[in-house]
């Protein structure tokens, strides 16, 4: 039975430890448990490409005004532990249009031009390196937003890549060590990544949809999975964009009793279908007295800064209310909204690979995926304004097949 819920059909979703064991003793993901068997998920063999180099069809820009267009860019040759995956749809997530806007400052890195964004890909292993366990040629793999860590520090083996002590390497605009320069993102049509950091698709999902389940979607179950987010509990999601709704949906599925606050009203009945008890509009602080000491977590996805103290007024004891939109500074946090309930407030980044995987197979168990927009390329400035528009239902997804 599910440890987060009364459901006896649910399996239990924490972290197994043997795997977690395997992972320690240095065998890597290829031994852990829910790896070690290679399901037939193969559907066609595509055609050999070659171990590489090669040059892919990619979309940026070339200033940080400046309209998306077709570039060419380089992909490294496949080394012993990369796969190739020819990608079939790739997300965007507003950290996309921070960068390629040019829309952050320190402490996040200036962005290189030209800019090919995009970190939330699926598609189909093209190739794989001699060293490859976990795929073959015509498997669904996945990819998000870190491609790279050292490995060796505590967290990386602790499978917490993401808050790797030397750094990790994100899936773009970062240095690139291996060809030099910096490297481009998911908006291509092929990109090679080390096999430790690329998942298996579950078989049966919505491709498209799934996309958004690589950045967005890992990002708000991570910090439910640390701060054990349980069926009963009051969850409330302050913000429903495309992490949002997801942060809606994988609460839900842990039988949380959830409310949405949001500042559009259209996004109420969605909130409902999706399964929250409660949708409020909200625009200023006021609207949220009336929750005062009601929740036991609550999650803010909201990509800029809004006052800290009128949400923490909301936990009840020991509450936390968790950050994962990026941004600086955190405003507002008083010390009296803290030590009144005990509440902590927190930040969360992403998740570990072996905890992406678990998302992803959760996800796929119970057919949780986005609500998306199929867009094309040639759509991808569009589509840019409509998100700071907040006129999407609830992703757009880039069609690169
Ligand atoms: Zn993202
Ligand atoms: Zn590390």
């Amino acid at each position: 039975m599910c440890g987060n819920c009364s459901d006896k059909h649910h399996p239990d979703e924490p972290a197994s430890p043997g795997r977690r064991k395997a992972l320690l003793a240095g065998a890597g993901i290829a031994a852990a448990s829910s790896f070690a068997v290679l399901p037939a998920q193969a559907q066609d063999t595509p055609a050999p490409v070659g171990n590489g180099p090669w040059r892919v069809r990619a979309f940026g820009n070339r200033t940080a005004e400046g309209p998306f267009e077709p570039l060419e860019i380089p992909r490294r040759a496949l080394r012993p532990n990369d796969v190739l995956i020819d990608i079939m749809y790739c997300a965007i997530c507003h950290s996309d249009i921070h960068i390629a806007r040019q829309e952050w400052g320190a402490p996040y890195p200036a962005t290189n031009f030209p800019c090919v964004p995009g970190h939330e890909i699926i598609g189909r292993v093209a190739a794989v390196g001699s060293a490859v366990t976990r795929f073959r040629p015509g498997d669904i793999a996945g990819a998000g937003a870190m491609i790279d860590s050292c490995g060796e520090c505590e967290n990386c083996v602790n499978d917490l890549e993401q808050y790797c002590v030397k750094g990790w390497t994100l899936n773009f605009n970062s240095p690139d060590k291996h060809l030099g320069g910096y490297n481009y993102g998911g908006f291509s049509q092929r990109v090679v990544v080390p096999e430790r950091f690329t998942v298996r698709i579950p078989p049966g999902m919505n491709l498209a949809a799934a996309a958004p389940l690589m950045c967005a979607g890992i990002t708000t179950f991570s910090p439910m999975q640390h701060w054990s987010v349980k069926a009963g509990q009051r969850v409330g999601v302050i913000g429903m964009g495309g992490l949002g709704h997801l942060a809606v949906k994988l609460a839900v599925a842990r039988k949380a009793d959830v409310t949405v606050f949001t500042t559009t009203p259209g996004k109420v009945a969605d909130a409902k279908k999706m399964g929250a008890r409660e949708a409020v509009v909200w625009s200023k602080p006021e609207a949220l007295q009336a929750y005062a000491n009601s929740f036991d977590f609550l999650i803010s996805t909201v990509p800029t800064n809004v006052p800290t103290h009128p949400i923490t007024n909301m936990l009840r004891l020991d509450g936390t209310y968790v950050i994962v939109g990026a941004r600086e500074p955190i405003e507002d946090v008083r010390g009296s909204g803290l030590w009144l309930q005990r509440r902590q407030v927190s930040a969360s980044l992403m998740g570990g690979m072996a905890e992406t995987q678990e998302f992803i197979d959760f996800c796929g168990r119970r057919n949780i995926v986005a609500d998306i927009e199929l867009i094309k390329p040639d759509q991808i400035d569009r589509a840019f304004e409509r998100i700071k528009a907040k006129d999407v239902r609830y992703r757009f997804v880039v069609d690169l097949t």
